[in-house]
């Protein structure tokens, strides 16, 4: 087949771009990256063969080899793996996959200077296309184990690359770089230097669990081709002594296998000793990945048994809400052929997942107590996954609660624990009082904190969608109920005035007379028409009965693709408002209805602003409103 010269795809050709005038300080890391892939191929190399997937393939003596030639100024890695076929090279090397790539590319490119640039790329990670921040050219040739001929690939990294069918192609892949001039400025390095890659593979990839060799040159006048050395110590760091091993070969390995470029915010290691032997090593990453919600988000960590990789997102280890987990476990006593359909069933796995679970909530937990910058971080970026555990895991309930914080009234920028919140409960005050909504602004500007406000009571200030079901779930935190402000009937007990039930009770008697008549009139959009012991500013407001779904809760339903229906609301109004005093007035000393009826369908749409919400009839709102406003100049 003759060479071929294709076009990148529009977001490759980018990334490639960004790569080849990268401000990227630390260029060292495109040998990681490369050795990393290349480990990956080894793994999976081994995995098919264990399965009897790769009959053709040669296992002996698997391993990476590094090779430079100084005098032509280039680089290889090479490795004996899984190799990739023509298809694979196109789909794998020739696009971007990753979605997230779009927005990190808009990022990138919004960013003004050249440390947001560093800090996008280090937070992104890009693989084998970093190659391109120290090579003019690249050139990949690869076999896939068991077929018969290779592809050559290569490219300089300016909107082209070419393909071709070779004859001559060891199995695996091998990626041989043209290294740009070295050149302190841009802080590129010497890589043809062999003391240089030495320092490199030591530095960021000693723990590849495959021997990493280093080919040297021959010298002028040898023709003896000399012993490779292999430059990693190829111990898994799981398995040994805490003590030995560093917070950099930590962090190292969790870059190895999450393709993050930061370091994790936290390591937690666990050994399980007894009849079921396990090692786990995992990581809470820094950031919360851009795809944390979305539906096909890869989770889970990586399954070895006896040192041996078995699988990457092992979802049975760990549960949903800590999908952002990542790590290495190693059982011992499992079968190298096991299956996703064994591990479902496995009862060891059960066991492990409670361990492994309960071992990440109390590291959360102490962290809080501990470390509060580093929990603050925590929280902020895995907060909202967490509380679905609160929905999802009763078992470990109270476990989360402790390890989680929430937004409230009593400070602006501190979060507080409930067990906090109940500690400075007031005299008198028997439930935990929240509201739940699109911003901290728009809640507490929401007419239903006023009474609160007023009365120092503290409100938790709840923004997350979850916020909206796991308050239902819980229900309740040391025997005090968790209270929506914005649901059922509220009694903040006697006002500051002391005004007693039998003043409100003779309110209640002087409004019966409209309070019914709103209701009736405006009985398609609200259940009833009350008077409201929340209100000190607004004249209105309108809230849920305690049994029914919240207006947010109704759209997720919606959203997931589930009926419900319209629950409808209350309307709650200001007894001592100047609009509503006049409004009963009006409604006992006149006849005529008309204006009344605009009146108290204005105040019903009123109350619905006021909460965020929009009008029914927007139109007819506007008319409502300037009519008014025209009578009045
Ligand atoms: P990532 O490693 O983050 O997936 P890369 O751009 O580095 O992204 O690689 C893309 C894909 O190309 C890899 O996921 C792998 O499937 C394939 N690949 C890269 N290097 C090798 C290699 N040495 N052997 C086999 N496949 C490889």
């Amino acid at each position: 087949m003759p060479t071929e010269t294709f076009e990148f795809q529009v977001e490759a050709r980018q990334l490639l771009q960004l790569m080849i005038h990268s401000v990227y300080s630390n260029k060292d890391v495109f040998l990681r990256e490369l050795v990393s892939n290349a480990s990956d191929a080894l793994d999976k190399l081994r995995l098919a063969s264990l399965r009897d997937d790769a009959p053709d393939a040669d296992v002996t003596d698997l391993h990476i080899e590094i090779d430079i030639d100084s005098n032509a100024r280039t680089l290889t890695v090479r490795d004996n793996g899984i190799g990739m076929s023509y298809d694979e090279v196109t789909q794998l090397i020739g696009t971007i996959a990753n979605s997230g790539t779009a927005k990190f590319l808009k990022e990138l490119r919004e960013a003004q200077d050249a440390a947001g640039a560093d800090g996008l790329i280090g937070q992104f990670g890009v693989g084998f296309y970093s190659s391109f921040m120290v090579a003019d050219e690249v050139t990949l040739v690869t076999r896939r184990a068991g077929e018969t001929q290779g592809t050559r690939w290569t490219s300089r990294g300016e909107g082209t690359y070419t393909l071709e069918t070779v004859d001559e192609a060891p199995q695996g892949t091998s990626v041989t770089l043209r290294l740009k001039p070295a050149d302190s400025e841009n802080q590129l390095h010497d890589y043809t230097s062999t003391w240089k890659i030495k320092e490199i593979v030591k530095r960021y990839s000693d723990f590849i669990t495959w021997p990493i060799r280093l080919v040297p040159e021959a010298k002028d006048g040898e023709d003896e081709a000399r012993e490779p050395e292999t430059l990693n110590s190829m111990k898994a760091l799981w398995a040994r002594p805490r003590d030995e091993v560093s917070d950099d070969e930590y962090h190292e390995l969790y870059k190895h296998i999450s393709h993050d470029w930061r370091d994790p915010l936290e390591t937690i290691r666990l050994q399980a000793e007894g009849t079921f032997e396990y090692q786990a090593l995992l990581f809470v990453p820094s950031h919360a990945p851009h795809d944390l919600f979305t539906q096909g988000y890869q989770r889970g960590v990586q399954l070895y048994v006896k040192r041996v990789f078995i699988m990457d997102d092992c979802e049975e280890l760990l549960p949903p809400y800590l999908r952002f987990v990542k790590g290495v476990v190693d059982a011992q006593d499992l079968s190298l052929n096991v299956s996703r359909e064994i591990l479902q069933q496995d009862r060891h796995i059960r066991m492990m997942q409670r361990r492994l679970t309960k071992k990440v909530l109390a590291t959360v937990k102490d962290l809080r107590t501990q470390d509060p910058d580093r929990y603050a971080t925590f929280w902020r970026e895995f907060g909202a996954v967490l509380k679905e555990g609160l929905v999802i895991d009763s078992d470990n309930r109270d476990v989360i609660l402790a390890a989680a914080s929430f937004a409230s009234t009593h400070d602006a920028q501190e979060p507080t624990t409930l067990q906090q919140y109940v500690e400075r409960m007031k005299d008198g005050q028997d439930d935990i009082y929240f509201m739940t909504g699109e911003s901290r602004q728009a809640i507490e500007n929401s007419p239903h904190m006023e009474a609160f406000a007023a009365k120092g009571i503290e409100v938790l200030l709840l923004t997350d969608p979850v916020d909206e079901v796991w308050v239902d779930a819980v229900g309740e935190f040391e025997g005090k109920k968790l209270r929506s402000v914005a649901k059922g009937e509220i009694d903040l007990g006697a006002d500051e005035d002391g005004k007693a039930d039998a003043e409100k009770e003779k309110q209640g008697e002087e409004y019966a007379g409209l309070l019914g008549w709103m209701t009736e009139h405006l009985g398609e959009d609200v259940k009833e028409v009350r008077l409201s012991s929340r209100l000190t500013v607004s004249p209105a407001c309108v809230v849920s009965d305690a049994g029914d779904l919240t207006p947010a809760l109704e759209n997720m339903y919606r959203a997931m693709g589930q009926e419900v229906p319209k629950a409808k609301r209350i309307l709650e109004l200001n007894p001592e408002h100047q609009l509503v005093k006049a409004l009963n007035q009006a409604y006992t000393e006149r006849d005529d209805r008309t204006e009344l009826t605009e009146t108290a369908e204005l105040l019903h749409t009123l109350a619905v602003l006021a909460e965020g919400g929009q009008p029914k009839e927007p139109a007819r709102f506007v008319k409502l409103v300037a009519d008014r406003l025209e009578r009045t100049l």
